[in-house]
């Protein structure tokens, strides 16, 4: 199997507050797609150990990051990004927030674009148009597209509440958009990195810990609903996906392929 991947996450987005949107494109993936909608993060619950445990299969335990502040790995495991790279495939990663800068080694992406959410506003938009005109220009294997404002509006307004919900709508335009981009051979893989509940995130109550993960292509069985379902699987399934060997001390499974 060779195909290429876009994994787009949308920052604290619950998979009841994703329904509860009732945005069109969530019944689409559904039907078009495998999802799995009581997936499961790590703890802690919190964006970076999260991220680090998605790019590197492994959970916060073994990759040391347990909070939002970076710190370099004590028993380095190659990520996600590096290897791909390291086996000739053309990676980019487009995102809101400056801290996913380490999810990688320098040198190892082909393409990146940031805008910081915290000081623009509206900023899924802008660097979902770059993921899509990248993806047309370079027919990349592999894109990252970070959303951020989901997770910045559960923490302002609440989880579950009207803006966060709008702000899930926005980020299912956003998805949809670069799923009608896709050009024949792609794969799109919609996340979260983790919940969230009152006004925060970060506990092991399943507020926090659930979360979905919808794969859509030619090698995911169309309209299945399955149980189960980890963070740390994600990386395992897109290195199987794109035919490249998984990093050894990669701790997840693959999730279900045709
Ligand atoms: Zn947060």
């Amino acid at each position: 199997m060779s195909e290429k991947v876009v994994l787009v996450l949308v920052d604290g987005m619950r998979p009841d507050g994703l329904l509860q949107s009732e945005h069109p494109f969530v019944e689409t993936m559904q039907r078009e797609g495998t999802c799995y909608l009581a997936a499961q993060t790590v703890m802690p619950s919190v964006t970076l150990p999260c991220h680090m445990s998605l790019f590197h299969s492994v959970t916060p335990e073994r990759h040391g990051v347990t909070t939002n502040t970076f710190t370099p790995q004590v028993r380095p495991i190659e990520g996600l990004i590096d290897r791909l790279d390291s086996r000739g495939k053309k990676c980019g990663m487009f995102y809101n927030w400056e801290e996913l800068r380490d999810l990688y080694r320098p040198g190892h992406v082909h393409e990146t674009f940031f805008v910081n959410e915290e000081k623009q506003n509206d900023t899924d938009p802008i660097i979902t148009d770059k993921a899509i005109e990248y993806i047309k220009a370079e027919q990349p294997d592999f894109v990252f597209l970070y959303l951020g404002e989901t997770d910045s509006a559960g923490h302002g307004s609440g989880w579950m509440s009207a803006h966060y919900i709008e702000t899930i709508r926005t980020a299912m335009d956003c998805t949809k958009r670069v799923y009608d981009a896709l050009p024949e051979g792609y794969t799109l893989i919609v996340t979260a990195d983790h919940g969230g509940h009152d006004r925060g995130h970060g506990n092991d109550m399943p507020e926090d810990m659930t979360i979905p993960i919808c794969c859509i292509g030619a090698p995911f069985e169309k309209g299945a609903a399955l149980s189960g379902g980890n963070i740390i699987d994600i990386p395992v399934t897109i290195a199987k996906l794109m035919d490249v060997d998984p990093v050894k001390e990669w701790e997840g499974k693959a999730l279900h392929i045709l």
